[in-house]
């Protein structure tokens, strides 16, 4: 069996092909890559129609903890008007429009225009997707700035099924 090693731009990930094309394999050059980062330290608001508990949350957050990041606050918040964040706010809520049929959750970051850090961000995703393992863990970290990095089993594989726990190159 001959195998291709191919360049795929533009996510700069090296990409294993065998002779019939069918990728097995990816591995990432260099580290991840972080786009901005917060000021000081966000707080957390879960909206309750996620149907995402906080100790499904906190246990997210005490995996970014872990590698020294740091959180005010995490609460949920049970009012109708949820779903616009505030300065400072981390909001975990449901898509606004459809995700598309492999998204399973998206972030959307909005950043200071002045200093480039990030002012809010709000977490999009369906209570059946944020029950899936990682997934929070995985969409935590867009919210801390990380973007996707194509190495097998980290946790900022754009797949879920090639993703995992791995957190090189993520720590504070
Ligand atoms: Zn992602």
């Amino acid at each position: 069996m001959t195998l291709w090693l191919a360049y795929s731009t533009p996510d700069e990930s090296l990409v294993l092909y065998t002779t019939d094309r069918r990728m097995v394999d990816t591995f990432a050059i260099g580290a991840p890559l972080q786009k901005a980062t917060w000021e000081g330290k966000p707080r957390v608001r879960i909206c309750h129609t996620t149907e995402l508990s906080i100790f499904r949350v906190q246990k997210a957050l005490k995996y970014w903890e872990m590698l020294g990041y740091e959180f005010e606050s995490v609460y949920t918040d049970y009012t109708l008007t949820c779903g616009e964040p505030r300065y400072g706010e981390i909001i975990i809520t449901l898509p606004e429009g459809n995700l598309t049929e492999h998204q399973m959750a998206a972030t959307r970051i909005y950043t200071e225009k002045i200093t480039g850090k990030i002012a809010k961000v709000k977490i999009f995703v369906y209570p059946k997707s944020g029950r899936k393992e990682r997934v929070i863990e995985h969409e935590m970290g867009h919210a801390l700035g990380w973007q996707h990095h194509k190495q097998k089993f980290h946790m900022m594989h754009p797949s879920w099924y090639l993703g995992g726990y791995d957190h090189a190159g993520l720590r504070k």
